[in-house]
């Protein structure tokens, strides 16, 4: 079968791989039907990850038909529909009891798929604690809509968890990504009064506008973002920033845009160390919640999707299958052609013919 290979430093190249197979009693080998591709495939791509391990194959955003399971899987069953969590978790060490599944203390916890062990960019995956980490798919949820479940849209759900939102509140969103997208569409559950999102990239502003996930779009290399949100806010600023850009200036924005007593959420990934410069700030009491998210809530995210609460499926722009895959690499990593997500279809052997 053919997979998408972490080769070193600056390439990946879709090779031959080995057909997985179940290892340990609670491991699943699943077929995978749709995957996507991850800032995160780039960010190992250009050697940024340094757990990451040559020689594995990437992705982790996917879904799938379960394949096979061990002897201590509970409920799945070959046949099943499943969407994938980005973190494999044990449910057991001190961390996940709490719901940190971020911070599994197994050697398989964590961002393990794609990262340290083969991922999905690929026909068949093994997926370790199975039980805990594929999310059953319902029967009228396509494949595109479950397909960010277990990665971006939990990062989403997530940030919008601990960044304490409440009804009325002003968001600022700093970031129009795909990540920055799925904040939105999670802050938006909240019943926020509005939801503001800071974007340089004007198809961007115009994408979140267009979908009704920002009300207010503001592109903060030609406007002053902070005195039009205190211009919202009868001066105050923003209730709650979510920073998802990770730009030179964007942590410092986050901060100063933050009404006292905000919640400062960030999700975002930096190059460099950021300054936290306490004297500005004191008095503005702000709360900050950082980090990588804990993709515990799928089954209630799924929940929401088959309600037709959440639809993320309107972040797919473009389409390619698993044999062209390299080319939607170069398209994601270009963010030409308006493209916010790529979806990756693996075509069933059999049904080749
Ligand atoms: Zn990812
Ligand atoms: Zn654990």
């Amino acid at each position: 079968m053919k997979g998408v290979v972490y080769v070193s430093e600056g390439c990946f190249r879709l090779g031959d791989r080995e057909r997985p197979a179940v290892v340990e009693a609670g491991d699943a080998v699943v077929r995978v039907t749709l995957s996507s591709i991850c800032a995160s495939d780039l960010h190992i791509r250009e050697g940024s990850v340094p757990r990451a391990v040559p020689g594995i194959t990437v992705g982790h955003e996917f879904v799938g038909v379960v394949e096979e399971v061990g002897p201590g899987v509970g409920d799945l069953r070959p046949g099943d529909r499943v969407a994938a969590n980005v973190e494999t978790f044990c449910g057991e060490c001190f961390y996940c009891r709490r719901g940190y599944v971020n911070n599994c203390t197994h050697p398989l916890g964590g961002w393990a798929l794609g990262c340290r062990i083969d991922g999905c960019q690929t026909e068949l995956v093994r997926v370790p604690f199975a039980d805990n980490c594929l999310t059953p798919i319902p029967d009228h949820v396509t494949d595109e809509q479950a397909l960010f479940t277990g990665d971006i849209l939990s990062t989403g759900y997530w940030a919008a968890d601990i960044s304490d939102i409440s009804e009325g509140d002003n968001v600022v969103v700093i970031g129009a990504g795909p990540t920055g997208l799925c904040c939105a569409m999670c802050a938006r559950l909240r019943s926020p009064a509005r939801i503001v999102m800071l974007e340089v990239s004007p198809w961007r502003r115009t994408f979140a506008l267009e979908h009704g996930i920002a009300d207010v779009c503001i592109d903060p290399s030609s406007e002053d973002a902070e005195s039009i949100v205190r211009g919202m806010t009868d001066g105050r600023g923003a209730d709650v920033v979510m920073e998802v850009a990770g730009g030179e200036d964007t942590f410092e924005t986050a901060w100063r845009i933050a009404r006292p007593n905000a919640t400062v959420c960030v999700v975002a990934m930096y190059p460099v160390p950021q300054v936290l410069p306490l004297p500005d700030m004191y008095g503005k009491n702000l709360t900050f919640r950082t980090g990588g998210v804990d993709a515990s809530h799928c089954s209630e995210i799924m929940g929401l999707i088959s309600d037709g609460v959440l639809d993320p499926s309107v972040l797919i722009t473009h389409r390619f299958t698993l044999d062209r895959i390299m080319e939607a690499y170069d398209l994601f990593a270009s963010r030409a052609d308006g493209v916010m997500k790529v979806a990756v279809s693996v075509p069933r052997p059999d049904a080749e013919n």
